[in-house]
């Protein structure tokens, strides 16, 4: 027994790259914006979930600072042994208050919500239905909570329907568990048909917000808010890192789910508590949000303009279907993906190539920003046209 129990890792990294799979992190430099600075030259940034650019705003920097200084920079524990403090839930009302839902708790990352809730929610004798199409994190929980798991064709609910009336009755519980926006892709979940599968079936839902809050709704409250959904009993999860250019994650619903949560969700009961300046500069992207509908508004704005131009100027490119903030443009490989996403980087514009695994076929994703100006928008579809040619 001589034979190094580690050479597998690069037998397997070397698998990786033969494939077109591999992939490495690229600097940035500056602050975070529509333009970021990679290897010293400016590009357009099409890569950031920073939907309103809030990442940047002074105000959000100013009130992380000032948390730092009145509370230290570490939370030192968890929150049911070391405490927590006013402003962990001060954070946590803003989010019900703006969700309309009784109660929210925060999480010390989007990822870390999906864990906890659903591992808390679901166990052995239970069923969970995932959209195929659901973030690594809802999966991820699924495995974790032990319940039967199965997948159900991309928002077919057809298929959905025939799997609860088939498999329902043999569980104890069920978690209907999808997306809201679809990460990879920027399509929505059909939610008002989700709420009556679930009530039908006597089943939980469970949407995660992360790509629609402060995207989504007359006020940003998400995709519920967009189906005029709000108020209606389901488990809300969404992310502070994202358009609210933090770091942390929620779960809203009722008092009792909440309740519970704070007894049974692992990942919130043992783990450090989000860091003072974390919770200081979501809970002032939470003001800055409803206070300004503009950024918004201009978010909107911006999304249109630049589909319009994609159909007019680029007819031959394949834009995914997306009702968000999410524009994916589908390439034939991995392989010209890839490539395509070099040549942008080379012109001046930063747009990810995504690749399976992570998708079944090879994409640029654009994420649109409100802080985009009009002339990002066109130089992106000018430098396409120039590469597609
Ligand atoms: C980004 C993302 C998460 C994870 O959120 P983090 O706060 O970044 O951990 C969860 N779900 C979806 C759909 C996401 O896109």
């Amino acid at each position: 027994m001589s034979q190094d129990p580690y050479s597998w890792i690069e037998s397997s990294l070397a698998t990786i790259h033969k494939a077109n799979w591999y992939r490495s992190v690229r600097k940035i430099q500056g602050r975070p914006g529509a333009t970021v600075l990679l290897s010293g030259e400016e590009v357009i940034n099409f890569s950031s979930n920073d939907y309103l650019g809030l990442a940047g705003d002074e105000r959000l920097s100013q009130a992380a600072i000032n948390a730092v200084e009145q509370w230290g920079t570490g939370s030192t524990g968890s929150r049911l042994i070391s405490g927590h403090r006013e402003l962990h839930r001060e954070l946590e009302q803003a989010i019900a208050s703006w969700k309309q839902t009784p109660d929210a708790v925060v999480f010390s990352s989007g990822y870390l919500a999906n864990l906890g809730a659903i591992a808390a929610l679901v166990s052995k004798r239970d069923l969970i239905l995932s959209d195929q199409y659901n973030h690594s994190s809802l999966k991820n929980g699924a495995i974790l909570s032990g319940a039967e798991f199965l997948e159900y064709p991309h928002c077919d609910l057809a298929a959905l329907t025939t799997q609860l009336r088939q498999q329902r009755q043999n569980y104890r519980r069920c978690l209907i568990i999808t997306d809201s926006v679809f990460s990879m892709d920027g399509d929505l979940c059909p939610l008002p048909e989700l709420l009556d599968i679930a009530e039908e079936f006597s089943s939980m839902l469970l949407i995660d917000e992360a790509h629609s809050t402060a995207v989504l709704g007359n006020t940003g409250a998400g995709c519920i808010e967009h189906f005029h959904c709000t108020g209606k009993t389901l488990i809300q999860i969404g992310t502070l890192s994202k358009a609210l250019g933090s770091l942390g994650g929620y779960v809203a619903g009722s008092t009792s789910l909440v309740d519970y949560l704070r007894n049974r969700a692992p990942t919130w009961i043992y783990t450090t508590a989000l860091s003072p300046a974390d919770t200081a500069a979501a809970l002032a992207a939470i003001e800055i949000v409803q206070q300004e509908p503009q950024r918004l508004e201009q978010l909107w704005r911006n999304v249109n303009y630049l589909k319009q131009l994609i159909t007019e100027q680029l007819p031959h490119l394949k834009l995914l279907p997306t009702e968000s903030a999410i524009l994916c443009l589908q390439l034939p490989s991995a392989t010209a993906a890839l490539r395509i996403g070099e040549q942008l980087i080379t012109k001046g514009i930063f747009a990810p190539a995504i690749r399976p695994p992570t998708v079944p076929t090879s994409r640029i994703r654009i994420s649109v920003m409100a802080t985009h100006e009009t002339r990002h928008l066109e130089k992106l579809v000018s430098v396409l046209s120039e590469i597609l040619v």
